[in-house]
């Protein structure tokens, strides 16, 4: 290339473009304005700003034909590119404007500065080709240097997104290996209950003794409890793995509920030493919700508030709260004032299998919240918790008051 090109004729051209730069500006100008269908972040920005890089861009190309395109010279265009991309980013440019506009400045270059220049200067019409390249190398630098910017940030949003998708992935696996277990620890459980209920059934065949028959029998009866229990728990685990169950819409009675939720979890509560204190907003009527998918929510929060509270008796209470909050909305909170979840745990504890310390010396498969976060979408409400270390939990339920079944 820089044997094709004299260095008196390049610098010729040189001078000519410069000498033309206030033209062709004003071209440039109004070619981008005109092509603002394709450029339309240009409407946006003023000619100042449209323009103030051509005078240094012909000072380069200058220095760039004179160069021959050396080496040096074109790393010193991509380095000035790479800025100018950056501006254009800055100001809102998509790639596709960016290199349209370059597009636009190239061929008018090549319209109002070369094709003139060689018109006026039939002798250097050899050199028409050489010309013609270099100043397309240009450009190309241009393009490649500017879009820099672009390229760095889709490969930033490529790893973000890998790094997203690999996290991903690792739940996933997580997720399948703690399924596993679930299946097996169901199956160990299940095993256990059938053995011990076989045993007791054999038993009670085999024993005359009719008050061993009837301990046997409250074995059995333990035994079918165990196993219907376990069946609730994968039943409840099912909807999760998007079991399908209509929600069944009913106008519910507010007052009436809780007094019938109050009565229904009194034995669990007081059994464990602990007391429950009902606050029901007398401005709350009715509601159209369903009844069940409710008590299952407020089950397993205050079966939690049972599990996580306090070795000491004193600290046993717990509050339900219902309330109306708008025409549209209500709240349920369950709160305690048990061991409280460290905040850091606050955003995953909704996940599958998520258990925190110390809970793992209390009976559990870190799926209770889980199931009650998913109920409460299918009652198209939102669950929300707050928590201190020792000194206790609030879950708040928002719910709709009508809901369709
Ligand atoms: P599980 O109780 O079977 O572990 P959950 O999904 O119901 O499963 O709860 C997940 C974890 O959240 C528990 O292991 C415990 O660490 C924490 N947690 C839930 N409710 C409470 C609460 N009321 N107080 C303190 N920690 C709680």
């Amino acid at each position: 290339m820089r044997a094709s090109l004299s260095a008196e004729a390049a610098r010729q051209l040189a001078e000519y473009l410069l000498e033309h730069l206030i033209p062709i500006r004003s071209q440039v100008l109004a070619e981008i304005r005109a092509h603002s269908d394709e450029i339309p972040t240009a409407r946006s920005l003023s000619d100042e700003a449209l323009l103030d890089h051509l005078p240094q861009l012909f000072v380069d190309l200058g220095k760039y034909l004179l160069s021959g395109a050396d080496p040096q010279m074109r790393a010193i265009i991509l380095d000035t590119a790479r800025k100018h991309g950056e501006t254009r980013a800055s100001q809102g440019y998509q790639l596709t404007e960016l290199i349209r506009e370059i597009g636009i400045v190239h061929s008018l270059i090549v319209d109002y500065g070369l094709e003139p220049f060689l018109l006026a200067r039939p002798d250097l019409a050899d050199s028409a080709d050489g010309f013609s390249k270099v100043i397309g190398t240009f450009f190309e630098d241009s393009v490649v240097g500017s879009i820099q910017r672009y390229v760095d940030k889709f490969n930033d949003e490529a790893r973000q997104a890998n790094e997203k998708l690999r996290a991903a992935n690792q739940r996933l696996s997580e997720l399948d290996a703690f399924r596993l277990q679930l299946v097996r620890t169901f199956h160990h459980e299940l095993g256990n209950a059938l053995n011990a209920l076989n045993f007791s059934i054999e038993f009670v065949t085999q024993t005359p003794d009719a008050s061993t028959q009837r301990e046997m029998l409250g074995a059995c009866r333990r035994s079918v409890r165990e196993m219907a229990a376990l069946l609730t728990q994968l039943d409840d685990y099912a909807l999760l793995l998007g079991r399908e169950a209509p929600v069944q819409s009913e106008t519910i009675d507010v007052a009436q509920f809780a007094r019938e939720l109050e009565v229904s979890l009194l034995a669990m509560i007081r059994d464990a030493g602990m007391s429950l204190e009902m606050q029901v907003d007398p401005k709350l009527h009715v509601i159209q919700s369903d009844r069940a998918r409710i008590k299952q929510i407020v089950n397993n929060l205050v079966t939690n508030a049972i599990k996580y509270r306090k070795p000491q008796p004193s600290e046993g209470r717990m509050v339900i709260q219902v309330r109306s909050l708008s025409a549209e909305s209500w709240e349920l909170s369950v709160e305690d004032f048990g061991i409280g979840i460290p905040q850091e745990h606050l955003e995953s504890i909704f996940n599958e299998f998520q258990r925190f310390p110390p809970s793992e010396q209390i009976a559990g498969r870190g799926l209770g919240l889980a199931i009650t976060k998913h109920l409460v979408e299918e009652l198209k409400g939102v669950i929300k918790v707050t928590s201190e270390v020792d000194q206790g939990t609030r879950f708040v339920v928002t719910l709709p008051k009508q809901i369709g079944s």
